[in-house]
């Protein structure tokens, strides 16, 4: 899938539209989901044009997906949530529900997460 710069998050990486910031640094920016489903719901995104995992490992530099990985660690420091726990998804395609087409990691905590996945049929 071609990269649309029109999507949400690369509007908030150009600062056309705000976000909560959480934390930014030369290779990625994470901000608070605007619509949480934990009391703790970060997303961190890459700085580059990537749409997916698979694009984002296929084509960025071994500095960026150290750096977007990093930022992960980073921002689970930074909420305090390292010793409590917190759960790190990235949706990629249709059967992942991905909504927005630009990579993101979604950062959960701040209350038990129950199971991985709902189980089919359930
Ligand atoms: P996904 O389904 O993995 O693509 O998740 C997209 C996420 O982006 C959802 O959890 C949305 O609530 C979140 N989202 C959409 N627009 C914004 C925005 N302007 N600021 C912060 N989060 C957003």
């Amino acid at each position: 899938m071609a990269y649309d710069r029109n999507n949400v998050f690369a509007k908030i990486l150009r600062g056309e539209i705000p976000c909560k910031k959480v934390h930014e640094d030369e290779w990625a920016l994470a901000f608070h989901d605007i619509n949480p489903l934990a009391p703790v719901h970060v997303l961190v995104v890459p700085k580059g044009e990537y749409v997916s995992m698979a694009d984002f490992t296929a084509n960025a530099s071994p500095e960026e997906i150290a750096g977007l990985f990093k930022a992960v660690g980073k921002v689970a420091e930074q909420l305090g949530v390292v010793e409590t726990g917190y759960r790190v998804l990235a949706n990629a395609g249709p059967d992942a529900n991905q909504e927005v087409p630009h990579l993101h990691v979604h950062l959960f905590a701040g209350r038990p997460l129950g199971p991985m996945l709902k189980k089919a049929g359930s």
